[in-house]
């Protein structure tokens, strides 16, 4: 019987089938914790005499909460007290239990979902869960992989175990040429735009087709982690020779490597497997895409005019964002400029920011912050010399975290800015109080630094700085 990437990964998980009377008991191979989601969850562990099931299985960071910027003496400018406090909540937690930790003297420290992989500890077959929505990016190595809530996490560290009715599978196939400029953000706002939100509730996805085994793993993080942002359960992509190679060598890599690529490459979706849905798209009709509304669904192609309200909450949506049906969103006056997330803070992302920014100056009246996702990526991006063209276009480089794509650690937009942005949410207020947020690639993002209005990056590339 062929079976789907996510039967296969699914199947060798299970511990309890799942009945009409209850859901599945689902094996997890690795529970990734951060400062946020965990103090509560070891609180109930520790008031019910538990243990941490599988120390060995758990892997912590320090990111939500974290400054991304550093006073002279060395000491970390917490937004609040309650922002520090969770930070050594987690060390304190973490040291207690065992859990390998990457605090502030880890080199691997950085955002959960951009640490994990670098550490090789995301693996494909894995199941994969955090107490944050985008754990949808592990994904992209072929793991299940979602993010769970905070009683759930303690469920996790209690039995390593979660409870999940199984997800329907849907692919999503998109072959054919990408256009110049289009990044893998786009493709994956492109796909939301024509899903919708809803389009992915109750499944799993899988992406398909050769736009997507011809991608960068730093391009398929970027898919994977936007999965939730159409409701979907995760969101897969097959593991090949580019996932093989990017594991390759990193610390928590199989011993035996070519045994374990051998098992994953069986992991493919087989020839003649069913999934409940399949959805294609042409990938010549994917143009560069930017938001305009208060949900990721609510995208267009950069170049297309804003669409007309049909009904009350649209109607919302565009007032709260101040911009109008009909009307383009190329030439909206920008505030703020964030380039960073779990989406969108990889080593690409920040070559894309610095090809756009090299020899121009962010416009006078924007404050444009560049947060790349982990030690790892700020060390490699400085060792190409990338901050320095960063910093000289009067942009800042700062500290690895998850910073304003979430606004937890006092960098956010003041209300009413616009802030073009290339992490995954635009809810209203995700990035401060009245804050408007426009989804970007960091292309689009760094453009409109430049510019000091939204603009289309493909008109920059090429031409004169
Ligand atoms: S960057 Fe944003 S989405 Fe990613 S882990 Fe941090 S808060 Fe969550």
């Amino acid at each position: 019987m062929p079976k789907t990437l996510f039967d296969k990964v699914w199947d060798r998980h299970i511990v309890v089938t799942e009945t009409d009377a209850h859901p599945a008991t689902l094996y997890i191979d690795l529970h990734l914790i951060h400062e946020v989601t965990s103090p509560q969850a070891f609180t109930v562990l520790r008031e019910r005499g538990l243990k941490v099931r599988r120390p060995d299985r758990t892997l912590a960071t320090i990111d939500h909460s974290t400054p991304t910027l550093i006073n002279t003496d060395g000491s970390r400018p917490f937004v609040t007290k309650q922002a520090g406090k969770q930070v050594e909540m987690l060390l304190a937690n973490t040291a207690e239990h065992g859990i390998e930790t990457h605090g502030w003297e880890s080199a691997y420290r950085g955002v959960v979902h951009v640490m994990g992989p670098e550490l090789g500890a995301t693996q494909p077959g894995m199941t994969i869960v955090c107490g944050d929505s985008h754990t949808s990016t592990h994904g992209a190595f072929g793991a299940i992989a979602f993010g769970i809530g905070t009683t759930q996490v303690g469920h996790v560290l209690a039995n390593q175990s979660i409870l999940m009715r199984k997800p329907k599978t849907m692919a999503i196939e998109v072959n054919g040429e990408l256009q110049a400029g289009v990044t893998p953000k786009d493709v994956i706002l492109a796909i939301i735009a024509k899903i919708g939100v809803g389009g992915g509730t109750g499944y799993a996805l899988e992406y398909r087709g050769n736009v997507f085994s011809e991608m960068s793993m730093d391009g398929r993080m970027t898919v994977c982690n936007m999965s939730i942002e159409a409701g979907a359960r995760c969101g897969m992509i097959a593991p090949d020779e580019t996932t093989f190679n990017y594991l390759k060598g990193r610390k928590f890599a199989p011993e035996n490597y070519d045994a374990a690529c051998a098992d994953w490459a069986s992991l493919a979706t087989d020839d003649g497997a069913d999934f409940d849905k399949v959805v294609t798209m042409k990938a010549e009709d994917i143009r560069p895409m930017i938001t305009y509304g208060t949900h990721p669904g609510m995208a267009m192609p950069i170049d297309a005019m804003v669409p007309v309200a049909t009904d009350d909450t649209e109607t919302a949506a565009l007032e709260y964002m101040q911009v109008t049906g009909g009307a383009p969103m190329t030439g909206l006056r920008v505030d703020r400029v964030f380039i960073g997330s779990c989406t969108n803070a990889r080593i690409e992302d920040m070559r894309a920011a610095a090809s756009i920014l090299s020899g121009r100056k962010v416009a006078s009246h924007v404050k444009a912050i560049v947060v790349p996702g982990s030690e790892q990526i700020k060390a490699e991006a400085e060792a190409e010399g990338l901050h320095d063209v960063i910093i000289a276009s009067g942009a800042e480089w700062r500290e690895p975290g998850c910073s304003m794509c979430i606004a937890m650690n006092g960098d956010k937009a003041a209300p009413g800015e616009l802030v073009v942005s290339t992490s995954n949410r635009n809810f209203a207020g995700r990035q401060g109080p009245g804050a408007r947020t426009v989804l970007a690639s960091p292309e689009t993002a760094a453009a409109a630094a430049v510019m000091g209005v939204i603009t289309d990056a493909r008109t920059l590339k090429g031409a004169a700085a």
